[in-house]
This record gives C-alpha cells, sequence and structure tokens, in this order.
C-alpha cells in the first residue's frame, strides 16, 4: 500500500477496499504512517465522508488495534448504554446496577468529562476510595460477581482511537459521521457486550446540535453496530436542559443515589428507565418494554437496584457510608444561592449555560490535564414547570470558596428562563431511531 495514493483515492471521492482502510490503521497504530499522512486522510474522509461499509471496517480495524475483552460462554447477557455527553447526565450510575439487578452483566468503560460535558469516571472518582483503573481481569472479575463495574479506560482498548482523536482535536477533523463512529464504536465493541443502547443527545449542549445530525449519528453508529454483530438501540434525547436537579460530580452521584432509592428526579428516572428497558428487551430478558418498564421500576422501588450499586462501590474500594451519608463526599468550601429576580412558572433551563458555570466552578477540565474539584458543581436546580416566586432560590452553586462562586450568581440567575404563560411538557426522548 502506498499512503498517498490511497489518500488521493478519498480526495477524489472514491470508496476504499477494506485492505486500504486496514494497512492505513495498522500503519498509524504501529508508527509507519506518520501523523501528516493521517491527518491528510483524515481531512479526505472530512470532505469525501465514507460508506457504511467502509466505516464499519474503519471501526473494526480501529478496535483490533488493542486489547478486546471477552464475555464468550458468560451466563448472563452482557449489555451497556453509550451516551454522546450532556449536562447532569448521571444516567450510568443509576442504570449499570438496575440493569444488573435484572440480570443482565453490564460491562462499563467510561469516559471522563471534557468541556462542559461532564464525565461518568469524574463522577465516580468523587466517591473517596473508588478505584476506576482496574486491570482488564479485575474488571471482569467484578462484572462476574456484582452484574456491573464501571471503569475508565485503559490505553490497551482500541490505541488507535486515541491517537487518531488527538490528531482529529488539532486538525478541525473531529465532527465527521464516520469519523465520530468509528472512534465511539471501537471502544465500545471492544470492551465485549453482545448488546448496545445509545443515548444520542441533541440540542444546544450536546455534540450533535440538530435532530437531523443526531439522527444521522445514531444511524451511523447502529449500522455499524449491527454489521458487527452486536444488538442495537438508540434514542434520541433533548439537550438543551439539564437532566436533573444538579451538574457536577459528588452531586450528581448523590442524585443518583436518591434515584436509586426510588426517589429522585421523575426526567432522571424516566430516561434511565427507558433506557434500561431497551437493554433488557434487546438482550431478551423481557418479552416487551411495557413488562420491562415496570419490572425495572419495581427494583428502583424496592432497593434490588441500590443493593447492586452498593456492591460495586464495595468491590471497586469506594466507601459505601456514602449510599447513606452525603457528608461522607468531598465538601465544598462554600455554598452561593442563586434567587429568582422575579416571579413566574420555569419555561427553560439552559444546559449549556449550567455547563459552562459547573466547568468554571471546578467542575469540569479544559484540557485532559486539568484537575477538577469533586464538590464542585450546581444543586437544588430548579425544573421547567416549576412555579417560583420572587426571591425564591433556583439553585445552589458550590466551589471551594465564595469568591469564585459569587461572580457567577447573575449568569446563573440568566440560565432560568421564566414566562407568565403555561409552558408545554418537556419531551425528554425525541425520537428513536431504528
Ligand atoms: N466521542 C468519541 O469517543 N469520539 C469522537 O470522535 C467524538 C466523541
Amino acid at each position: 500500500m502506498v499512503p498517498q495514493w490511497v489518500i488521493e483515492k478519498k480526495r477524489d471521492g472514491g470508496t476504499l477496499d477494506e485492505a486500504e482502510i486496514r494497512a492505513f490503521i495498522e500503519g498509524f497504530a504501529g508508527g509507519a504512517i506518520p501523523d501528516y499522512q493521517m491527518a491528510a486522510m483524515a481531512m479526505a474522509i472530512y470532505f469525501r465522508g465514507m460508506t457504511p461499509e467502509e466505516t464499519a471496517v474503519l471501526t473494526d480495524a480501529m478496535m483490533r488495534s488493542g486489547e478486546r475483552v471477552t464475555f464468550e460462554g458468560w451466563p448472563r447477557p452482557t449489555a451497556d448504554k453509550h451516551s454522546t455527553g450532556g449536562i447532569g447526565d448521571k444516567l450510568s450510575l443509576i442504570l449499570a446496577p438496575l440493569a444488573a439487578s435484572a440480570g443482565l452483566a453490564v460491562p462499563m468503560i467510561a469516559g471522563r468529562g471534557l468541556g462542559i460535558t461532564g464525565g461518568t469516571i469524574d463522577k465516580l472518582e468523587a466517591i473517596p476510595g473508588y478505584n476506576t483503573q482496574l486491570s482488564i481481569g479485575a474488571f471482569k472479575r467484578v462484572v462476574a460477581e456484582v452484574g456491573c463495574s464501571i471503569i475508565g479506560q485503559t490505553d490497551r482498548l482500541a490505541p488507535a482511537d486515541k491517537k487518531f482523536y488527538a490528531l482529529r482535536d488539532v486538525t478541525g477533523t473531529v465532527p465527521s459521521i464516520p469519523l465520530i463512529t468509528a472512534s465511539i464504536m471501537a471502544k465500545k465493541l471492544a470492551e465485549g457486550a453482545e448488546t448496545l443502547v445509545l443515548d444520542v443527545k441533541c440540542g444546544q449542549a450536546a455534540f450533535m446540535r440538530t435532530l437531523d445530525d443526531a439522527r444521522a449519528l445514531a444511524q451511523s453508529l447502529i449500522r455499524v453496530g449491527r454489521s458487527l454483530d452486536r444488538k442495537m438501540g438508540a434514542v434520541i434525547t433533548d439537550m438543551d436542559q439539564p437532566v436533573g436537579r444538579t451538574a457536577g460530580n459528588a452531586v450528581e452521584v448523590i442524585e443518583a443515589v436518591e434515584t436509586l432509592k426510588g426517589g429522585g428526579p421523575a426526567d432522571t428516572r424516566l430516561l434511565t428507565l427507558e433506557l434500561t428497558a431497551r437493554m433488557a428487551v434487546l438482550s431478551g430478558v423481557y418479552g416487551d418494554l411495557e413488562t420491562a418498564r415496570g419490572e425495572l421500576s419495581r427494583r428502583l422501588d424496592d432497593g434490588r437496584a441500590l443493593e447492586v450499586f452498593r456492591r460495586m462501590v464495595a468491590a471497586h474500594g469506594g466507601d459505601v457510608r456514602v449510599i447513606d451519608d452525603a457528608r461522607v463526599f468531598p465538601q465544598p468550601g462554600a455554598t452561593v444561592e442563586v434567587f429568582a429576580p422575579k416571579s413566574g412558572t420555569v419555561a427553560f433551563v439552559d444546559a449549556q449555560k449550567i455547563g459552562r458555570i459547573v466547568l468554571q466552578l471546578g467542575g469540569g477540565r479544559t484540557s485532559t490535564a486539568d484537575v477538577i474539584d469533586p464538590a464542585a458543581g450546581v444543586d437544588r436546580l430548579v425544573q421547567a414547570g416549576e412555579r417560583v416566586e420572587k426571591g425564591q432560590p433556583l439553585m445552589r452553586l458550590l466551589a471551594k470558596d465564595a469568591a469564585l462562586a459569587e461572580p457567577f450568581a447573575a449568569v446563573a440567575a440568566e440560565a432560568v428562563h421564566m414566562t407568565e404563560g403555561p409552558v408545554p411538557e418537556r419531551k425528554l426522548i425525541l425520537e428513536e431511531p431504528t
């Protein structure tokens, strides 16, 4: 294979064959193809796109660049969920133990937050002692014993993606559907689950801003997963407004635990149930979604899902006292209340503004080297449809000190839009691509 000829073929709108794609990825991962040629290829793909077949081969080649976890012969069906990322998205913390309580095995390899988007691994690391860096062997043992385990990305899983993503990040080639598809699916498929349900977030605070883009990404992800023999489901969910009443790290675990105790905000519970129900039905645990919703609701209400969460935290070395006493979490140095400047009904809470505030309070990172403050964030957030009187709290800002939090009070108040008119019910699931 002559790399420049393959680049030229894609540049001119050609379709690459399997051998060309595999040789290119192997060459790049092994160092034989330099960054500048890979960057040129990424730009050619950005402009010319890829067929579904090319995208599937690219995904498979990236997945095979590293270690793969296998669960062949396991007694339980294996299933996982992937979210494209949002504000207040703590669903994985509830979904994994809930699915495990219903008989699924959930091997989940999750990411860290970057920019305004939070990451499941940062949230779990807010639990004192929780080790997110288990070896693959230990990870599989926890899945076998507890039913679920959530760990962070390892360098050994799809290493070609790590190298390629870093290059895309600095060459303007991230927003390409075939490249995003291969990047997400190479990592998720290397994790070995037979069933994968996707939560493609759509809105101002999401990677995909329009329904058309979210649908195109969801369809591409589904197609590639199916072509590589996975059972796939997907929902497109709203990310104009945050999920739940918290955004940050420790505060989101606290809200996830409330939901695992049968409480929590209605949107958080509903979205978790819908995603978990799809995992369970696709895996054959329940015959239909209605039965799955009922069975899973009972497991949230009677403590069975919470018990699995407790065992998962213990298996990872985490301090399980956080489940019964939120004061065991790292505490913020200051809390600043944000008050309503006028009376009205909450029409809309701007997730993008909330995400930016959390980031600046110390709850997020702008580069992978940043260290986050696990106690920073926003809690007690009002939600659309709620009546608020002038001077009542809209949310609390949590930070290491008041001097850091107070300057954000005004913009935080602006994030909550009020109306005197009726507020239509928020549509959480925008579409279900098939
Ligand atoms: N998330 C990923 O893992 N890869 C992308 O390319 C985009 C989002």
